[in-house]
């Protein structure tokens, strides 16, 4: 199978497949352009696309934005991306790791962001993109467990830090379903289309995204704990003093992390900063 894969991608001219780097190319040209569709493009937008392997979302990304900067690891296939789009002056191939580079500063203005993510970095690409300043909306295709993790509800088992830390300054939703065979070669998984849109009203601030960002790592880090527990833990508190914390951002001392809703995560937050 991965010999075929090898044989096909090099009658067709592309260098080999790096299944290190998450390369499953989408094939499906209906998808393809339903992703794009996602973006709601009006033509003059800066877009960045993560991962544009072999070009199959670019080409239809580089008609529909103003500009499209798209950020490619593979060394081989940046040069290839490279000359093919030489002569459209609308299009930047960056060949760079995309967790090493500041996508607001790449863009340099308002952007919106895209990409058919490779899934080994699935998560850390997708905390990424929270740091400001946002894109003005991102769609991206995932494993569709991690799209599951996006928009969980809270009680449930995939319900975590990923929802948390978005949920309080997106909102995230399942767009479609993409089956494997719609990639060459074919992930394990099956994958979903999500898009992601800043809140117009986060409900914490800048200042607060790195503390809020530890304390739900933490408190999810505990899992199975009590908040009682939890928060002792994170605060050096003793049993009194949480309680009181808890009390004030109206949690039970009992609850487990997995059923505090976005809201009950901000007011600890708050409460923990006053004391
Ligand atoms: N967008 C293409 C498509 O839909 O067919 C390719 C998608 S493939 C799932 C993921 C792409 O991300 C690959 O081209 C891979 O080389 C690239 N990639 C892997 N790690 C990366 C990283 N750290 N930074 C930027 N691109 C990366």
């Amino acid at each position: 199978m991965a010999s075929d894969e090898g044989a096909k991608s090099r009658r067709a001219g592309f260098p080999p497949t790096r299944k290190s780097l998450g390369q499953h190319f989408l094939t499906d040209r209906r998808i393809l352009g339903r992703i794009a569709d996602a973006l709601h493009l009006k033509g003059d937008e800066t877009v960045l696309e993560i991962g544009p392997g072999r070009g199959a979302l670019t080409d239809l990304l580089a008609e529909r934005a103003g500009r499209l900067i798209a950020i490619e690891y593979d060394r081989a296939l940046a040069a290839m991306l490279r000359e093919r789009y030489a002569r459209r002056s609308n299009v930047l191939v960056a060949e760079a790791d995309v967790l090493e580079v500041s996508l607001g500063e790449l863009a340099a203005g308002p952007y919106v962001l895209v990409g058919n993510v490779p899934y080994y970095i699935t998560t850390p690409i997708l905390f990424h993109a929270l740091v400001p300043p946002r894109a003005d909306r991102a769609v991206y295709l995932v494993q569709r467990e991690v799209a599951q993790r996006l928009v969980a509800s809270p009680g449930g088992k995939e319900y975590g830090a990923l929802t948390v830390n978005v949920g309080a300054v997106a909102r995230a939703e399942t767009l479609f379903g993409v089956p494997s065979g719609a990639f060459s070669p074919p992930p394990k998984v099956e994958s979903a289309v999500v898009r992601i849109t800043p809140l117009a009203q986060p409900l914490i601030s800048q200042e607060e995204e790195r503390p809020f960002r530890t304390l739900v790592q933490g408190a999810f880090g505990m899992r199975r704990k009590q908040m009682r527990r939890v928060v002792r833990s994170l605060y050096a508190l003793d049993a009194a003093q949480a309680d009181a914390l808890l009390a004030a951002a109206g949690i039970e001392p009992a609850d487990r992390p997995e059923v505090l809703s976005v809201g009950q995560f901000v007011a600890l937050l708050r409460g923990a900063g006053k004391r």
